[in-house]
This record gives structure tokens, C-alpha cells and sequence, in this order.
């Protein structure tokens, strides 16, 4: 079998809590439990599920900004958590971000030149005032912005340019992951269709991988050829994007696509609705994290036993007591 590009395993992140002056470690938070992945070269992976559910912090510790507490990750062979601060600058070209809030992650006050070139100047990837110049217009140009938007700076922008900025930026080093951690979340929809679509072309020009991590099936249903659904930590269900949206299986899955809408009138979908909010991570569910949420889940199994994850076809994947 090919090594992928990108393999997860096990890879768990808890954020210890502080408590009062004297009262010292208060827990711990349970970001990420024991999730396994992978990623091929040239394809995306959509990685979904409510806000705090774990995955920006996933998408996180995969490049190391985020220090997992264990399990493995590797990059092409390479084992990411045994790397020193060279091989992990080494890593970051390989593997770049973009964020949800273009705005927040784009410094204000530099300009667009400043910003999409940075990365050339610390990987010293252009040697030349000249070549510097041609490599950040020829960037700009390939994410759908002018060379004359060089000398602006981010508050200048819309936001769908914002976004386009910070994919230029990502760019510049000629990753071979991107990983899209909510990209067009802040975006109105026809904004977020264009820079959907610019994320498609680049993905067929360069050959680049995705996680693209979202929090609305909807959004990922397009870009993504497998989808990973998270719930407060675990990955629920993985299949391939297509099965996942006409056959899934887990509860949690089908009420996220409940609320999905359908483009043809004519084709109803029931609405399930989860009753409750995520419960905190603090303090995780017992058994399956979903039980106290789950429209069929049964007592005492589902509160006793955690299920795992179990494949039901080829490629796809479901922690369920009964799916
Ligand atoms: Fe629901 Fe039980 Fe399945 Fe969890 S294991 S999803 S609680 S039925």
C-alpha cells in the first residue's frame, strides 16, 4: 500500500486546567481523543463537527503550533512529533494554514507585498529585490488579486479578497498540504462558492492535499473526496464524501445532514434535532460520548461501553453500538 502523505494515529491533546492560587491542577480539558486519519497526496479530506468538538486543535497539532499529548503523526514517513526547530521550519513549508478570520491573521500593518512575501524572505526563496516582486504579483495573480494591490494593506480588502490574500500567502512556499482550518465560515455564501472554487483550480494546478476543517457538512460536501466527522473529540464516521452524504450511519452524522439544505424542492429531508448542547469537555460523557444526546441510543450499553471505530464497508467507518 502507498504511504499516504499525511497519517494520524491516536493522536490525543488535553489542555491541563488551572485552578485557584492554591488548589494547582483543576483536570483536565479533552480536546482531542485518540483520533486517526490520513490524507493522500492531492486529495482533501473534510474534517466536520460543532464548534469545540476538537478540530482546529486536531488541525493544529498536526503542524505542531499545538504540542499533542500523544500519538503519532507522520508526514511523509516522518515521524512530526520527533522534530527539532529546523526540521520543523522544514515541515512548515510543507504543510501550511489558512484561518477562518483572514482579518485576524493577516498583521495590518503590512502591506500585501509584505505579507505574501514574508515566507520567501525566511526560506530564502527568492534572492533578488526583482525576483521577489515578479514571485508575489505572480502569486497574487494565481489567487484572482492584481499587482497593483501590492502596496495595500489588509483593512483595504473585502473579505473574500482577505481570504484570497491569506491563500497566497499559504502558497508562496509551495506546500503539498494546506490545511483550511474553517476558511470561509466568516465569508458570505456567493463569496464562499468563489473561494470554494479557487481552492479546487489550485488543488488541480499544484497537486496540493486539504484537511478542510468546517463546522457545516454543507461546505465540505463539494471540495472534499472523504469526510471525518468529529463529536467532542472522537471521529464518529469516515467515509467518502459521496456515501457519506446518501448512506451515513451514525446518529450524530445524520443529524448534521438533517440540517443540510436540499437544493430540489420536490426532495424532503426530516430534521433531526438533538436535544441539549455539547456537553464539556471538562468532563466527557461516559461510554459513547453521544448517549446524552443520541435519538436511539440504549441504556446501560451506550453509557458503559465506548464503541469503536468499526468499518461497516470499504472506506467507511462508523463508532456506533448499532450501525
Ligand atoms: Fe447512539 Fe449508542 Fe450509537 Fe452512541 S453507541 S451513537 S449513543 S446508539
Amino acid at each position: 500500500m502507498n504511504q499516504p502523505l499525511l497519517g494520524v494515529r491516536g493522536l490525543t491533546k488535553q489542555f491541563p486546567l488551572k485552578g485557584g492560587l492554591f488548589s494547582g491542577h483543576a483536570g483536565s480539558i479533552h480536546a482531542v481523543s485518540g483520533v486517526d486519519f490520513h490524507i493522500d497526496r492531492g486529495e482533501t479530506l473534510g474534517l466536520v463537527g460543532e464548534s469545540g468538538c476538537g478540530k482546529s486543535t486536531t488541525g493544529r497539532c498536526v503542524l505542531r503550533l499545538i504540542e499533542p499529548t500523544s500519538g503519532e503523526i507522520k508526514f511523509e514517513g516522518k515521524d512530526v512529533r520527533a522534530l527539532h526547530a529546523g526540521e520543523l521550519r522544514n515541515l512548515r513549508r510543507d504543510i501550511q494554514i489558512i484561518f477562518q478570520d483572514p482579518y485576524a491573521s493577516l498583521n495590518p500593518r503590512m502591506s500585501v507585498a509584505a505579507i505574501v512575501g514574508e515566507a520567501l524572505i525566511i526560506h530564502k526563496l527568492t534572492t533578488t529585490r526583482r525576483q521577489f516582486e515578479e514571485r508575489v504579483v505572480s502569486l497574487l495573480e494565481t489567487v484572482g488579486l492584481q499587482a497593483d494591490h501590492l502596496s495595500r494593506h489588509p483593512h483595504e480588502f473585502s473579505g473574500g479578497q482577505r481570504q484570497r490574500i491569506g491563500i497566497a500567502r499559504a502558497l508562496a512556499v509551495e506546500p503539498k498540504l494546506i490545511i483550511c482550518d474553517e476558511p470561509v465560515s466568516a465569508l458570505d455564501v456567493s463569496i464562499q462558492a468563489q473561494v470554494i472554487n479557487l481552492l479546487e483550480d489550485l488543488q488541480q494546478k499544484f497537486g496540493l492535499a486539504y484537511l478542510f476543517i468546517a463546522h457545516d457538512l454543507s461546505v465540505v460536501e463539494h471540495i472534499s473526496r472523504r469526510v471525518a466527522v468529529m463529536y467532542l473529540g472522537c471521529i464518529v464516521e469516515t467515509a467518502s464524501a459521496r456515501e457519506l452524504y446518501t448512506s451515513p450511519l451514525h446518529p450524530y452524522t445524520e443529524a448534521l445532514l438533517s440540517a443540510v439544505p436540499i437544493p430540489d424542492p420536490k426532495v424532503k429531508r426530516q430534521r433531526v434535532r438533538l436535544r441539549g448542547e455539547v456537553p464539556s469537555p471538562t468532563h466527557p460523557p461516559s461510554g459513547c460520548h453521544f448517549h446524552t444526546r443520541c435519538p436511539i441510543a440504549q441504556f446501560p450499553l451506550c453509557k458503559s461501553e465506548k464503541p469503536a471505530l468499526k468499518q461497516s464497508s470499504d472506506g467507511h467507518w462508523v463508532a456506533c453500538h448499532f450501525r
